[in-house]
């Protein structure tokens, strides 16, 4: 039990850490001994052992057997959406690869007698979905978001991105509307995502229901003074990304230049909050060779071609940040507001959509970086560069301010 509190509240924590209300939330996790479950009411901040209950069932009461996790929550604009009866498309590539192609609306109304249907046929596809609880005097629908996993880190992660879709489908009505992707392609990302990207870290994560939260121990590697100090920069940047809100989950990744034959940069999928500096790994800039067992970030392609085309640029960063992914959902560039005009130019270009990892999404925002200092990618989010990692981390949070900046007024 002692080991089922620490993950329960390791991930309350996590979810309590959000910049929005959480709302009336509750965790429930399937382990080999049984289901578990947060009190009814019970803090997120600072959950207690006695918060944690044994339920009297076996499995978790969903129709999908790989998921062992289930949060309830009743975050800001997933609940404006349950509000005005709005469900929403994934626009951008990590809705569709954590969550699925759409957050349905089901109807579990006591009064309806097929409620568990509905949230079934909602479930299809999808690792969650808005359940509608009852209506207000106006008429205005309220209840709960539902996001499951095959960890509790999946299913908080599935939430965070979830309320972040929901706000920019609301935020890109200012400019256009939130272009979906073809439910096709929401499925392939998926699929990809569920199949393989996820796999390094769902290892890392289930082991911990068995060995407790803080169980896993790395060996000491160290390296060469300048290698070191940059290994140990990139850690730091990835950290402050998370402490920031500008990445959610493993999304993003980050590079420096370490020398005129190579990057370091983030490996592939992992959990930037358990990164050490021996986990980043050293890419040949010109071949994308790599040596050691962790696999650089699936951008290493994109990371690269701007240290070819830009001998100025000496660090790189990728995120799905809420601002600008606003733009990227809506696949608008983004216009600049007077004060970031001297970093930023006039506008910030809009990258052609392509396929994230792939050769053609390196070569559009490659493109459209030019010899700018960032860029929106359509349908998945944004890059930023500087001459040093902090100038890249400045220009990164600068960008995203620019566009919160640029709705605001609107
Ligand atoms: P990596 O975890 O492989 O860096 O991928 C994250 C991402 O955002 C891909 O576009
Ligand atoms: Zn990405």
């Amino acid at each position: 039990m002692n080991e089922i509190y620490r993950v329960m509240e390791k991930y309350a924590r996590m979810m309590a850490s959000q910049d929005y209300s959480t709302g009336v939330s509750k965790l429930m996790l399937e382990t080999s001994s049984g289901v578990y479950a947060t009190a009814d009411g019970a803090d997120m901040r600072c959950l207690k052992e006695s918060d944690v209950e044994k339920l009297n069932i076996d499995k978790l009461p969903i129709p999908k057997d790989e998921m062992k996790a289930v949060v309830y929550s009743q975050t800001p604009y997933c609940h404006l959406a349950l509000k005005k009866a709005r469900p929403f498309k994934a626009c951008l590539d990590d809705m569709a690869q954590v969550f699925g192609h759409t957050a349905y609306i089901a109807d579990g109304r006591s009064s309806n007698v097929s409620a568990g249907k509905s949230i079934g046929k909602a479930l299809k596809g999808n690792v969650g979905c808005l359940v509608l609880r009852g209506t207000d005097k106006k008429g205005d629908g309220n209840g709960y978001t539902l996001t499951m996993g095959r960890s509790l880190y999946e299913a908080v992660v599935a939430m965070t991105v979830l309320e972040k879709s929901a706000e920019i489908t609301f935020l890109a009505d200012k400019i256009g509307g939130a272009i979906p992707l073809a439910r096709w392609e929401a499925r392939l990302m998926r699929y990809i995502y569920a199949k393989k990207y996820s796999k390094a870290e769902e290892k890392v994560k289930t082991a911990e229901i068995e060995k407790g939260a803080e169980a896993e121990a790395k060996k000491q590697e160290t390296f060469e003074p300048h290698e070191q100090n940059m290994r140990e920069l990139l850690v730091e940047y990835g950290k402050k990304l998370v402490r920031t809100g500008l990445v959610q989950g493993t999304w993003g990744n980050l590079s420096v230049r370490l020398d005129e034959k190579y990057m370091l940069t983030t490996p592939s999928g992992l959990d930037y909050m358990r990164l050490e500096a021996a986990d980043m790994v050293k890419v040949e800039i010109d071949t994308l060779k790599y040596d050691g067992n962790k696999k650089p970030t699936s951008e290493k392609g994109l990371h690269a071609a701007i240290y070819k085309k830009r001998p100025d640029i000496g660090a790189v960063i990728h995120t799905h940040s809420k601002y600008c992914s606003v733009f990227a959902a809506a696949c608008k560039d983004m216009p600049v507001t007077e004060r970031f005009k001297e970093t930023f130019g006039e506008t910030v270009k809009l990258a052609g959509y392509a396929l994230p990892g792939t050769k053609a999404l390196m070569k559009n925002t490659a493109e459209a970086v030019g010899d700018g200092m960032g860029a929106i990618m359509a349908h998945h989010g944004m890059i930023a560069c500087g001459n040093d990692i902090e100038k890249a981390f400045a220009n990164c949070a600068a960008l995203e301010e620019n566009g919160k900046e640029y709705l605001d007024r609107l």
